[in-house]
């Protein structure tokens, strides 16, 4: 059984920490920064056995080459960014195998935020970086509307249940702005609920499901009249393609202030 830890670093990212339970080792996900998980590892007796990145970001792998200094693991990395403490580059369609926590992770290219940004699925988790954020999406760095469009499109075909981790809290702000978009989504007003209790106890709001996602993340709604609708009304032009629509959201959110 695979336990999932979150670990705080700098003003709002988590690191992930995978574990098989009663076993000393484990893996992190994007750590940015070494020291927490340092700390985490000596105060919980454990080691690492291996280190996954989703995109070049420092804030996800900035600690890696501290990490190494202690620990002489796999480094899993995408192969379309060149990450020099990445010793095991990966790309669509790949498989991770960690023994150690008995897990198989498949990759996904999933570019847009960055342009080699890749997502890891299996055991029912996906961990997806800055990709597919809960209720929002990443900034278009270095892709496309239409690579970031394609990427969560691809992530929502996976199945309902499937827990999403993603790397920052960023929750409650793109909650307000989803409701902004869609006003009559009672869904968003109880996830928004339920997102300000686990915040006033400094519960992290991650994982939420595929499920929900497609249900209150405007992002993955681009489909939906209720959005098209909003889309126009924003842009003041008629969107047809549900990209464009995409777009102009992601652009809605790019300026958009509580
Ligand atoms: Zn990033
Ligand atoms: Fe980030």
């Amino acid at each position: 059984m695979l336990k999932i830890f979150s670990i705080s670093a700098f003003k709002d990212n988590y690191i992930w920490l995978l574990q098989e339970a009663n076993s000393p080792y484990c893996v992190v996900v994007d750590p940015g920064d070494a020291q927490p998980v340092l700390e985490y590892l000596l105060a919980n007796r454990q080691q690492l056995a291996a280190i996954l990145i989703t995109h070049h970001h420092a804030d996800h792998c900035g600690g890696v080459a501290t990490l190494l200094e202690h620990f002489s693991v796999p480094v899993y990395g995408p192969a379309g960014e060149s990450i020099t403490t990445v010793n095991q580059s990966v790309a669509n369609g790949d498989k991770v195998n960690l023994p150690a926590i008995n897990a198989v992770f498949q990759v996904y290219d999933i570019p847009g935020h960055t342009k080699g940004h890749i997502a890891y699925y299996g055991q029912g988790v996906l961990f997806c970086g800055d990709t597919l954020f809960m209720a929002g999406c990443g900034r278009l760095f270095e892709g496309t509307p239409e690579q970031m469009h394609h990427s969560l499109t691809t992530l929502a075909e996976l199945p309902d249940e499937t827990l999403v981790y993603c790397a920052h809290e960023y929750t409650l702000a793109n909650l307000a702005f989803a409701k902004r978009v869609e006003p009559d989504n009672l869904l968003i007003e109880s996830r928004m609920q339920h997102a300000m209790q686990l915040r006033q106890r400094n519960i992290p709001t991650i994982p939420s499901t595929i499920q929900l996602e497609k249900a209150t993340n405007p992002f993955l709604r681009c489909h939906e009249p209720a959005i098209k609708s909003a889309a126009e009304n924003f842009s003041g032009k008629s969107l047809d393609k549900a990209v464009d629509i995409f777009h102009v959201i992601r652009q809605w959110k790019d300026n958009f202030k509580l």
